[in-house]
């Protein structure tokens, strides 16, 4: 047990192995982590079965162990967690926190971004039709301090910016799962690649909502390819390959702008990730890819 109250956490969706651009991620909420004396977890955040497969979870957490990130406590899987985000939509449902929306994307692209049938207010009928629910955002002009970028200021726009919850195929999405998890997990500080940065101040009202407290957030760049794309699947980002880990994570430290100088002498992983811990900068990660 530790003494500290730090909860952080990596939280991949298993849609293909672990790339570079993931490791950085992972190895920056572990050092954080590790370097608060606190408690880091790894959740697989699965809610998606046409995108995502159990192949690719079980490359991830074995290219997660050879890489010496191990979770604290046990693999938390979304997939295995129905029953609660199903509760805490028809919690929100039942305070008219959320709604069920049958729009098409067409009809809301026709109406900017609005509802025609009024959907928000409880009067839409899905006369059979597939629906989703929407989380029922409220107008904000939300500040908040980013734990490495510093003051953030976001505009919420109520109804155009309503996230889907539950989709019409009936697949949980993630704006509730994420936070039905940090909440159930005890999470206090969530490190995560800035593509995320936008969905913040979203999570931050469905907080309110579930009447939690949110955690302390910091968001580091995302790595880019050489076109400046995000690593990633869709960008055919390569798997890490697992048999040379200790170069890999050497690169992500220096992607994160670590001083190599105080690793040079680690030579097996376990001592690599205690020194990087005790020496860890988040104020060395270069911003400029933000
Ligand atoms: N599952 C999300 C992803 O892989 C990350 C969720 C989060 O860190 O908030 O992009």
């Amino acid at each position: 047990m530790t003494a500290s109250r730090y909860r952080g956490r990596f939280a991949p969706s298993p849609t293909g192995p672990l790339h570079f651009g993931s490791l950085v991620t992972a190895v920056a909420s572990f050092l954080e982590a590790r370097s608060r004396d606190g408690t880091w977890l790894v959740r697989i955040e699965n809610l998606d079965p046409l995108r995502e497969s159990p192949e690719a979870t079980q490359q991830i957490l074995a290219s997660l162990d050879a890489h010496g990130l191990h979770s604290d406590e046990p693999v938390r899987f979304q997939s295995e967690h129905h029953a609660r985000y199903r509760k805490l939509i028809d919690q929100l449902l039942d305070k008219g926190l959320a709604y069920r929306c049958a729009c098409s994307r067409r009809q809301l692209r026709e109406h900017n971004g609005r509802h025609p049938e009024h959907c928000r207010e409880g009067h839409a009928q899905a006369n059979g039709r597939p629906f989703a629910v929407r989380f029922k955002l409220y107008d904000e002009l939300s500040e908040w301090r980013d734990q490495l970028l510093g003051p953030q200021t976001q505009t919420v726009h109520a109804e155009l910016d309503d996230p889907v919850i539950l989709r019409k195929e009936g697949f949980f999405a993630y704006q509730l799962a994420v936070v039905a998890d940090d909440i159930d997990q005890g999470i206090t500080h969530v490190v995560r690649g800035s593509d995320l940065l936008d969905m913040t101040a979203q999570q931050q009202q469905i907080y309110r909502a579930l009447a939690a407290q949110p955690p302390h957030w910091m968001h580091i760049p995302v790595i880019l390819n050489a076109e400046g794309q995000k690593l990633s699947k869709q960008n055919h980002a390569p798997a890490l390959d697992d048999r040379i880990a200790q170069d890999n994570l050497r690169k992500a430290l220096a992607a994160l702008g670590q001083d190599p100088g105080l690793l040079s002498g680690a030579s097996d992983i376990d001592t690599l990730l205690s020194r990087a811990a005790a020496n860890w900068a988040p104020e060395r990660i270069h911003l400029t890819a933000r």
